[in-house]
């Protein structure tokens, strides 16, 4: 067993959450390419040569040591092995209840292996010789379906007409050009973008914003409210984004 160096680029995107990917596979190139192939795109990749290598590494009981296991979150994993076979290594890993997505790969492309092959556990099923971008997108459809969401998750970026707002980022862009704001102007700018065209009273905006321990007075909101209009809108005067309603507050849009 042994790790594949990665680049730092490629370590960039692992911490991002791509997955560690275990390779179970006895043939040195086809082991060495798959691996390569999955770390450029950003996975983290683990090979094993054979069977009992695999089982050591994802924990399983046949192992005296008993290693922890690693945080393994998909088997890429050849049906002809040495020692254990890589069907009694599916079969052992779901007999114990690992619930961990696994692809087959192997140079039996025939229709009893493919059946053979999912009815021992397997998830997907790769027959070689096969394409890299293929294996990837499996990987990938994989890895989205057992964790239900996608791997590569958007942040949760509010948009309204041209301006936009990265809550994680806490940076505010309209159109192309980025506003500064300070931490109280991009809240309530936050909270006008949550809900756009609501209306927000100063009393519910310090409420959100400062919160009870407020100790001004509510005029405080009409002077940030400026703030961000002069810098935001083309005319402050003539506001085309955060927009008085008289008697009530304020509303974007
Ligand atoms: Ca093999």
């Amino acid at each position: 067993m042994s790790s594949l160096a990665l680049s730092s680029a490629q370590q960039q995107q692992v911490r991002v959450g791509l997955g560690r990917v275990l390779i179970v596979e006895d043939e040195e190139l086809i082991r060495e390419t798959t691996g390569l192939a999955l770390a450029e795109e950003g996975f983290e990749v683990v090979v094993a040569e054979d069977g009992l290598a695999a089982l050591d590494i994802l924990g399983g009981t046949l192992n005296p040591a008993r290693k922890p296991a690693q945080d393994i979150s998909l088997v890429i994993l050849d049906l002809m092995l040495p020692g254990m076979n890589g069907l009694d290594l599916c079969r052992l890993v779901r007999h114990q209840g690992m619930d961990i997505p696994i692809l087959i790969l192997s140079a039996k492309g025939t229709e009893t292996d493919r059946v053979v092959g999912l009815e021992v556990g397997a998830d997907d099923y790769l027959a070689k010789p096969f394409g890299m971008r293929e294996l990837v997108a499996r990987c990938r459809a994989l890895l989205r379906r057992h964790r239900g969401v996608s791997i590569q998750e958007p942040d949760p970026v509010l948009r309204f007409q041209d301006i936009t707002l990265n809550p994680k980022e806490c940076r505010v862009f309209l159109k192309d050009e980025e506003i500064n704001l300070s931490p109280k102007e991009f809240r309530i700018l936050e909270l006008f973008m949550s809900q756009p065209r609501r209306v927000w009273s100063r009393d519910q905006i310090i409420d959100k914003v400062w919160g009870h321990d407020f100790m001004g007075d509510n005029k405080t909101v009409d002077v940030h409210i400026r703030w961000i209009r002069e810098k935001l809108e083309a005319d402050p005067s003539k506001p085309q984004y955060l927009k008085t309603v008289r008697g009530f507050g304020y509303r974007l849009g």
